[in-house]
């Protein structure tokens, strides 16, 4: 089994780390600093049977100037050559307007979406519900996975998903 799979997110959900961890080397670059990683970038994660191929779309956000408009459309292009989605949200923070610009275009993608809920490890289990039923409704997840991209919860499952699904 084998495909293509983009992760997408407002700066600083995680993306990176996430990457960082599924594909086991320093290929992302992390960073505080919005917009770090300005190119697609390219991991790949393999097992005995599966090979997926991980693309970092760090562009997509309202644009704000002409290359800005242009690099959220190259990014969303990106979407439309995968075999997945992974849209990452924040745990700690409230669903904002950063988030809603992305679900907005993530509604013409013909490709299954899944939403990954990052940061687990710094909310309360009990607070974890309210978090979820904000993005619940808002597109048709292939599946929810809360996560965390730093210590690694739910990373093993979310990535048998992915490779059961192709
Ligand atoms: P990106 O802009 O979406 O690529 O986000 P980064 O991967 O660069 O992460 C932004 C910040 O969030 C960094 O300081 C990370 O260490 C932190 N971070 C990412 N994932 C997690 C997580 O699961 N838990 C916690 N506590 N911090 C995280
Ligand atoms: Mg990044």
């Amino acid at each position: 089994k084998s495909g293509f799979v983009a992760i997408v997110g407002r700066p600083n959900v995680g993306k990176s780390t996430f990457l960082n961890r599924v594909i086991g080397q320093k290929i992302a670059i992390m960073s505080n600093t919005a917009q770090t990683t300005r190119n697609k970038i390219q991991g790949i994660y393999t097992t005995d049977e599966s090979q997926i191929v991980f693309i970092d779309t760090p562009g997509v956000h309202k644009p704000k100037s002409k290359l800005g408009d242009y690099m959220v459309k190259s990014a969303m292009s990106a979407l439309n050559e995968v075999d997945a989605v992974l849209f990452m949200v924040n745990a700690t923070e409230k669903r904002g307007a950063g988030d809603n610009f992305i679900i907005d275009r993530l509604k013409d993608v013909k490709a299954p979406v899944y939403l990954l809920i990052n940061k687990i490890d710094q909310v309360h289990p009990d607070d974890l519900l309210p978090v979820m039923e904000q993005y619940q409704t808002a597109l048709p997840w292939q599946a929810v996975y809360p996560i965390s991209a730093l210590e690694g919860n739910n990373v093993d499952d979310l990535l048998t998903g992915l490779v059961d699904q192709m």
